[in-house]
């Protein structure tokens, strides 16, 4: 359980924040990890940091150690240890307070930044993130200086979300809008939200005209720039209405009751979080396949979790996959294209990837191998039993943090996604 306090700034430029979770772990524990992801060198780099100002565990005050985990230097670390008074039991609870401090990047082209001249704020994956993975522990990979993702987080009941930001700013947040009520600082308010499941949080803050739907069970909520944007609030809307009803088709239901898109020029492409994506200010001709991978992500990563510093591939080749077949573009994903020395290099984690300093190389050797290789095994496999294999896969593992052997598992039967998956290097030869 976590309940997530933010009050953000009158000029947008930091946030202050404070965190309460609840944790049962599976295994004992002698501490509690958390991870300050904001603090990775893209992110960084921009002059965005998280830093804790206060933590108390179980009601008393303890002080926390910040070690880097990728962090660069000057930059707090991505690494929160909290020490527990004594070693604890597997299914003991413990809980959790923490204090802590946000700078957003000005026009950083990350996942948490602000831009002053159209009066936009946005923050995802931007407080202390508990890094425990049932049946492993504690999650430690570190930060890579890659514009890709690294985080990984069981589910967890987000029993409020609280936003408080000026009176004259829209709020975006994740799961189900709960209402508003009068800030604690005179001229603001205090926007509530609420989810059942999710792994992470974002929250947009700003200048936003905000178009709202209720469409087939999902409320769609989307804001783009007062400022202005290329497309319309409307616009965006119906593509992701397009996508959500597809990959549906495709994939089983979609694993939200609500479904929040922040349009922000700063960015260049898209982001995705559980029930909540940012995009950049892109054209109608990137938008769909754009929308189209985004959305895909809300089973692949959203509802089906892996660590993806360890195994990118896991969500990414999936969500490429997924999103080809909506967009159309089953043909631009082919194991001929994939350049030589990228081949059997698909299970590589990210140190792998930043190791090359080409980000490129990264989408090339992942989501373009990734896609190809599930794409081939579908037509070698035959549709339906690689459909239902997948949609197999998805059930066995909704909510949970998935590996290669789940992927394994859920395709031992067809031996030509087999065979593709361990020649492209995501499973091991055997
Ligand atoms: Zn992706």
């Amino acid at each position: 359980m976590v309940e997530l306090r933010y009050d953000v700034a009158d000029d947008l430029r930091t946030v202050t924040g404070r965190e309460a979770v609840v944790f049962t772990p599976d295994q004992p524990i002698c501490e509690l990890v958390f991870r300050a992801w904001p603090n990775k060198p893209t992110t960084a780099d921009d002059g965005t940091s998280l830093r804790i100002t206060d933590a108390l565990v179980d009601a008393r005050p303890v002080q926390a150690a910040i070690t880097p985990g990728g962090a660069p230097e000057g930059a707090p670390g991505t690494i929160v240890t909290l020490p527990l008074p004594a070693c604890s039991d597997a299914g003991t609870e413990v809980r959790a307070e923490l204090g802590f401090t946000l700078a957003l990047g000005e026009d950083a082209g990350e996942r948490v930044g602000h831009t002053p001249s159209a009066e936009l704020a946005w923050f995802g994956t931007a407080f202390p993130l508990l890094a425990w993975v049932s049946g492993e522990g504690w999650v430690r990979d570190p930060a890579v200086d890659l514009a890709g993702e690294t985080v990984t987080s069981e589910d967890f009941t987000l029993a409020e979300l609280a936003v408080t930001a000026p009176q004259a700013y829209r709020v975006l947040g994740t799961g189900s809008d709960a209402g508003t009520g009068p800030g604690a600082r005179s001229g603001t308010v205090e926007h509530r939200f609420r989810a059942d499941a999710v792994r992470d949080v974002a929250v947009s803050v700003g200048r936003f005209t905000v178009v709202e739907r209720d469409v087939g069970g999902v409320r769609y909520h989307v804001g783009v720039p007062e400022s202005g944007s290329r497309l319309s609030a409307d616009e965006w809307a119906d593509e992701l209405e397009n996508a959500v009803r597809r990959l549906q088709d495709m994939l089983g239901a979609y694993p939200y009751t609500d479904l929040w898109a922040s349009i922000l020029p700063a960015l260049s492409d898209g982001v995705e979080f559980p029930a909540a994506l940012q995009f950049g200010d892109v054209n109608r001709r990137t938008m769909p396949a754009l929308v189209a991978h985004e959305v895909a992500h809300m089973w692949f990563y959203g509802l089906v979790g892996n660590n993806q510093a360890r195994h990118p591939w896991i969500d990414e080749s999936f969500a490429t996959y997924a999103q080809a077949r909506v967009a159309g573009q089953e043909d631009d994903y082919a194991m001929s294209d994939i350049d030589g020395r990228l081949r059997g290099h698909l299970g590589e984690p990210m140190p792998y990837w930043a190791a090359t300093g080409n980000f490129n190389r990264y989408v090339t050797g992942v989501y373009d191998q990734g896609a190809a290789v599930l794409l081939e095994g579908r037509r070698r496999s035959g549709d339906e039993a690689f459909d239902s294999a997948l949609r197999a896969y998805i059930t066995a593992n909704a909510h949970r943090v998935a590996g290669p052997a789940d992927v394994a598992a859920a395709f031992g039967h067809l031996p030509e996604v087999m065979a593709l998956l361990r020649r492209s290097g995501a499973l091991p030869q055997s």
